[in-house]
C-alpha cells in the first residue's frame, strides 16, 4: 500500500511535515511546497501508485469529488477567479513525484502562472482519432 522510499507516502504517514487542508480514509490534500499560485494544493491517494495508469479504480472514481470539494473551499477562502485541476503522468508530461497526485491550483486574474500550451495545427486528427479509438 505504501512505498518506504516515496516522499508522498511519508507525508501521508506523517513522517514528513505538511500543511493538510483535507483528509479522509482514502485521500489527503496538502498545500504544495513550491506553489504555482497562492493556495496550490496536491491531492494524494492513501495508496502508492505511480500514476493514473496504475491507480486502482476505487480511488480514481473518487478523485474529482475530493478535488471539487477543495476547489469550492478555495473559491470561498481565497477569492480566486478560477481553479485548474490537473495531473501529470510521466517525466515528459512534467511529473516529478511518482506517487499519483492531482494538482488543484487557484487562479487569479493576471497571476502569470505558467500553465498552458501554444496551440499547434493538427496534422491528421481524423486518422489519429481512428487509431486511438482502436485501442480503447
Ligand atoms: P508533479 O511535477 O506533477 O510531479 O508535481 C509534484 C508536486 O509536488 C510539485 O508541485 C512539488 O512542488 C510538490 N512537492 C514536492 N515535495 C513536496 C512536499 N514535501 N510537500 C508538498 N509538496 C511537495
Ligand atoms: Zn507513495
Amino acid at each position: 500500500m505504501y512505498d518506504d522510499n516515496c516522499i508522498f507516502c511519508k507525508i501521508i504517514k506523517g513522517e514528513i511535515p505538511s500543511n493538510k487542508i483535507y483528509e479522509d480514509d482514502d485521500f489527503c490534500v496538502i498545500l504544495d511546497i513550491a506553489p504555482a499560485t497562492k493556495g496550490h494544493a496536491v491531492l494524494l491517494p492513501k495508496h502508492h501508485a505511480a500514476d493514473v495508469y496504475s491507480l486502482p479504480d476505487e480511488y480514481l472514481e473518487k478523485v474529482l469529488k475530493v478535488a471539487r470539494k477543495c476547489a469550492d473551499a478555495m473559491v470561498k477562502t481565497l477569492d480566486c477567479d478560477g481553479v485548474n485541476i490537473l495531473q501529470n503522468n510521466g517525466e515528459a508530461a512534467g511529473q516529478t513525484v511518482f506517487h499519483y497526485h492531482t494538482h488543484i491550483i487557484p487562479r487569479y486574474k493576471g497571476d502569470g502562472a505558467n500553465i498552458g500550451w501554444k496551440p499547434m495545427t493538427p496534422d491528421d486528427n481524423e486518422g489519429l482519432a481512428k487509431k486511438i479509438k482502436e485501442n480503447m
